[in-house]
């Protein structure tokens, strides 16, 4: 990959933050720097209208083509956008499972009318998606996924339990791994449904979380109900469609951290500046991994890259949030006594104790990238 700027990437570039700075210091202010890890739970009135004014001027799902909402925009338009939006502190998205997960798997695997119904909708901000994969038998173990999916007549009908689902309070939609059917091998035999959310046979219970909130629930699935045809890819085909897959920037995070250490006593501090300065050196790297793994991505390549980039930001994340309880101090431990209210800091120490989590936890991660890119022996694998 070439990646050196044309003109028309600076062309857009420039357009995309004039546009991102007149929203963010105007009407859309208040969502500045909102909504962040650990945050999610705000505004969400006011980010679900700048979701939406987003997809009114274009500047969601930037990579859809046209005649589905997008831009046909390349891999480094989608970074630029990326780095303009971290820059403008635009807010925490609402729209990131639709535009980043469910969104391109349709464009992936979906019938032409799947296309045409449900991705402009995801790009315009009209419809919220959540993830419905885990259960809890089934994690990393993805393909123990035990939800299952009958038909009666027009429809599935589905009963079950999800865990761990981001944002399926606020969603309209859920992808759905359902098993379809119980005597194929395991990794055969699972379904992926669009399942609609706002329905009686679905319950949702949040879970409170270390930060205080709910950012993810137990969906339980109780005779819900969706059409025959909306499943994507292949009955029984699922599995193959929910191995594809998932990324932001970290920048604000250190700057708020280095503003908040130039204050105190720690800005003189050897320690704290070395680490400081690593934080910085470290969002360099995490960069070119990036920039890396969208290279072998462009060329259709599945490579050990994705897992290695995963397991660095992770990572480097977590250490970040330990950074920046370190420069707050003994503040770091007082919360004030009321609501249990958070500051950013905080909320980015504790949020990113999942980082290592979700999306593949580190022990996965490592084992793609042993057995991938270093060629040791496969995990033996349970076949029944
Ligand atoms: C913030 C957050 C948001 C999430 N959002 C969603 C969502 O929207 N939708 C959704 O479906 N899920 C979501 N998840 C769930 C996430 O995908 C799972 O937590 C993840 O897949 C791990 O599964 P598990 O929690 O069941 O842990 P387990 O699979 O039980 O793993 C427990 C531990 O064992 C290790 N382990 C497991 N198997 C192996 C192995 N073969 N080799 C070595 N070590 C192993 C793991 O690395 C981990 O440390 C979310 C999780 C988090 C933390």
């Amino acid at each position: 990959m070439d990646l050196r700027y044309s003109p028309e990437d600076d062309s857009f570039r420039a357009e995309a933050r004039e546009w991102l700075t007149d929203q963010l210091t105007g009407e859309f202010a208040i969502v500045r720097g909102r909504g962040g890890p650990g945050d999610e739970h705000s505004l969400f009135d006011e980010r679900l209208a700048w979701e939406r004014a987003l997809g009114a001027a274009r500047w969601t799902c930037l990579s859809f083509p046209h005649e589905y909402g997008g831009r046909d925009a390349t891999l480094l338009q989608q970074v630029i956008f990326y780095e303009e939006y971290a820059r403008a502190g635009g807010p925490g998205r609402i729209g990131i499972i639709g535009e980043g997960l469910i969104g391109p798997t349709i464009l992936h695997f979906g019938t032409e009318e799947q296309k045409r119904r449900f991705l402009p909708k995801i790009a315009s901000g009209e419809d919220v998606w959540c993830q419905g994969y885990s259960e809890p038998d089934a994690g990393s173990d993805l393909a123990n996924v035990q939800t299952r999916a009958e038909r009666d007549g027009d429809e599935w009908v589905i009963t079950g339990q999800k865990i761990w689902t981001s944002l399926a309070h606020w969603a309209d939609w859920c992808f759905v791994l359902c098993r379809t059917d119980r005597d194929a091998p395991r990794h055969r035999g699972i379904s992926y449904l669009l399942v609609p959310m706002r329905q009686p046979g679905i319950e949702i219970r949040p879970i409170v979380q270390l930060t205080g909130t709910s950012e993810f629930n137990e969906v339980f699935f109780d005779g819900a109900r969706t059409a025959v045809d909306d499943v994507l890819g292949d009955v029984n085909g699922g599995w193959k469609v929910a191995m594809v897959g998932q990324q932001l920037s970290f920048e604000n995070e250190l700057v708020d951290i280095t503003e908040t250490a130039k204050k105190t006593w720690r800005s003189t501090d050897p320690v704290t500046r070395q680490r400081i300065a690593g934080a910085w050196i470290g969002l360099r790297i995490m960069r070119y991994n990036a920039l890396r793994s969208l290279t072998s991505m462009a060329r259709g390549d599945i490579t050990p890259e994705t897992a290695i980039h995963k397991l660095y930001w992770a990572n480097f994340h977590q250490q970040l949030g330990e950074l920046a309880m370190d420069v707050l101090g003994p503040d770091a431990e007082v919360v004030p006594s009321g609501p249990y209210e958070l500051s950013p800091a905080q909320r980015l120490f504790l949020y990113t104790r999942a980082d290592t989590i979700y999306g593949g936890s580190d022990q996965i991660q490592r084992n793609i990238i042993g057995e991938r890119a270093l060629g040791l022996p496969s995990e033996p694998k349970v076949t029944a």
